[in-house]
């Protein structure tokens, strides 16, 4: 007999030889159909694999990642075979799962395959998944091993071959086809409903361009067809609330070759929205105690040799900018934080002077991989909501959490919600990796931990995740598509003062060093408006929206009484355009719903007798034929209620 622990902690005596399944039959029947994966002392085996020895079992379903892992993986195999039937001859490599399907990197020859090739694709390899077959694995030697694939001329097969330890190597068969396989599968094909070949593109093996170009086959695989059409209606979603398709569309930003790769430009109405978060920021920092500070773009590199951040951007960032005087020379800042530092220096600070706070919406320049460029997600130079704390340690507890409190009036402020928190801390066995005393850092984590508990915040704990300077905080944020994302972030530093020798004179007339805290509620103005936009597929809250209003004149002769209405809502201060093209009502309203205006305000004769509008919401829904004043009422409740001011309760 032999013990089995599951995670829950209970053991259970089974025979020796019994299998995962078994385990889960011994559960219960629906666990057993069920289970499409399974774990045994950290190593994947498979659901049918013989358990000769006691130790720990996990048992996988779809909803596990692990299950949906052993799923996608195995979906590739059959995808593999159905390529295989359709294209005899191609030469397959490996096809792992990935974080939504799989891929399988096949060489095709002289054969090309396209779009219009994945229905073919899809249908045979659901006819193979409705064959019910079991994966069967099975070990080979070595030899077998490259005799197997020396016949099908396979040289990337036998390269992974010769790679591997002889008693180590093992098949994978189902149906009629065998692949070189280290395990991890379903019980068998049958459990596969949908499959979908989502795309193909070029990929090197083992991603060397020096070596031969292979098809990346791109796929996903459900348990059930509704299941792959959630999915693929989601894509479609996404693909509606990219940001690079809303900021054209809205025109908010554009990028030029002339100007630069990863260079964005913000155009009217993305800078007066800017502009509009900003001063929201600002106003905000401005209750919390913070003052402004402005420093140039541009810094001596001896400033950066001495912060770090040139060791760190340096080689691999834009090179230094020369002068025509030997010797000087700039760099581009990376970062806003060294400039602070010696802003703070300029004068002795005593304690009962600190925390000072200085803000600055401070640009910085990185030089990213052109590869990694990505709308405005990832780009060459962009603008911080930065700030800077300099604290003493006993100040350290509040300000840490009067930071969380205006990183969620942000969020809140902007109509995120289901945030969570990550505190990233050190780990404790690699001391090492981090400077600064344990004392410190261990005040430093208890600070973040308590600050994180006492307001409440759903958070984890990722050790190990800290940055070699000081713990910190990030907000994660889930979209309305369930991708999650990094928002704002706040940091405790304790090397930068010490490089910049920043000091306080504490109560006992000494010197002390001072606590740096990093922090940028939105993270980046630019990073900020993209997951915006994604968030809100362009429908901001109307504080912040470009046009609030948009009056439509029914025809040419209500233009004068539209041109009053506009008039009184500027005057209203909401923001507010004419539509006075010759078009139909009709024609002007879906434009405005193209551009998500909250407000289309419809005037044609009953209105300028009646002194009114008829107001259409965006969406469609209709608020009928109300006085100016109750529009302008309406708006400024509706802002109001989005939009609160700072530790305004
Ligand atoms: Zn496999
Ligand atoms: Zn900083």
């Amino acid at each position: 007999m032999i013990k089995i622990t599951l995670p829950d902690g209970t053991q259970k005596e089974f025979e020796q030889g019994t299998t995962p399944i078994d385990v889960a039959k011994s559960i219960s029947e629906g666990l057993a159909r069920n289970v499409i994966s399974a774990k045994f002392n950290e190593t994947v085996i498979e659901t049918v694999t013989p358990l000769e020895e006691d130790g720990k079992l996990v048992l996988y379903t779809w909803n596990d990642p692990e299950g949906k892992k052993a799923f996608w993986h195995s979906s590739s195999h059959i995808v593999a075979q159905a390529l295989e039937e359709l294209y005899p001859g191609i030469k397959l490599t490996i096809g792992p799962a990935i974080e939504n399907g799989f891929y399988y990197d096949v060489d095709f020859g002289s054969h090309t395959i396209s779009e219009k090739d994945f229905p073919a694709i899809e249908k045979k390899a659901l006819e193979i998944a409705r064959g019910k077959h079991d994966f069967k694995m099975h070990p080979v030697s070595k030899a077998d091993a490259l005799a197997f694939y020396k016949k099908q001329d396979n040289e990337f097969k036998l390269e992974l071959i010769g790679n591997l330890e002889d008693g180590s190597i093992t098949f994978c068969d189902h149906d009629t086809f065998t692949d070189l396989c280290r395990g991890g599968h379903i019980p068998n094909t049958g459990i596969v409903k949908a499959i979908k070949i989502l795309n193909v593109a070029g990929a090197y093996w083992r991603g060397d361009e020096n070596k031969p170009q292979l098809t990346r086959v791109y796929g996903i695989s459900f348990p059930k067809q509704k299941e792959l059409t959630e999915y693929l209606t989601m894509i479609e979603e996404a693909k509606k609330r990219d940001h690079r398709k809303l900021g054209k569309e809205l025109e908010l930003f554009t990028f030029s070759q002339k100007v630069g790769q990863g260079l964005p430009l913000w155009l009217p109405k993305g800078a007066a929205l800017r502009e509009r978060l900003e001063q929201f920021l600002k106003k905000a920092q401005k209750k919390a105690g913070y003052e402004m500070v402005v420093t140039p773009h541009i810094g001596q590199k001896e400033l950066y040799v001495t912060s770090g951040h040139y060791e760190k951007y340096g080689a691999d960032s834009f090179q230094p900018i020369r002068t025509p005087k030997e010797d000087e020379e700039f760099l581009l800042k990376p970062m806003n934080c060294p400039h602070h530092c010696e802003i703070y220096k300029t004068r002795p600070f005593s304690y009962r002077e600190l925390p000072k706070r200085y803000a600055e919406f401070g640009t910085v320049y990185r030089y990213e991989q052109s590869g990694e460029l990505h709308g405005l997600t990832r780009v060459r130079g962009f603008t911080q909501d930065d700030a800077h704390i300099f604290c003493t340690p006993d100040q350290l507890d509040q300000e840490f959490k009067d930071v969380i409190d205006l990183s969620l009036y942000v969020l809140e402020s902007l109509g995120f919600e289901n945030f969570t928190a990550q505190v990233s801390v050190r780990d404790p066995e690699t001391p090492e990796k981090y400077i600064g005393s344990i004392d410190n850092w261990e005040k430093a984590e208890n600070a973040i931990i308590v600050a994180a508990k006492e307001k409440g915040l759903s958070y984890t704990i990722e050790e190990g995740e800290a940055a070699f300077y000081g713990p910190k905080l990030d907000f994660m944020v889930k979209d309305a598509l369930g991708r999650q994302w990094q928002l704002g972030t706040i940091q405790v530093d304790y090397t930068l003062p010490e490089r910049f020798d920043l000091t306080y004179k504490g109560s006992d007339n000494e010197l002390h060093r001072p606590i740096m805290i990093h922090r940028a509620p939105f993270g980046s103005m630019e990073r900020f408006i993209a997951l915006l936009l994604e968030h809100t597929g362009g429908n901001f809250p109307i504080w912040l929206i470009p046009e609030q209003a948009i009056v439509l004149p029914v025809s040419e002769k209500h233009e004068k009484y539209a041109e009053k209405v506009l008039k009184s809502l500027e005057n209203n201060e909401i923001r507010a355009l004419i539509d006075n093209r010759n078009e139909t009502v009709g024609k002007k309203i879906r434009e405005a719903e193209m551009n998500k205006i909250p407000f289309m305000l419809i005037v044609g004769d009953d209105e300028e007798v009646n002194a009114s509008i008829s107001v259409r919401r965006h969406g469609g829904e209709d608020l009928g034929s109300i006085t100016l004043e109750d529009f302008a009422d309406l708006v400024s409740k509706e802002i109001s209620s989005t939009l609160k001011s700072f530790k305004e309760n």
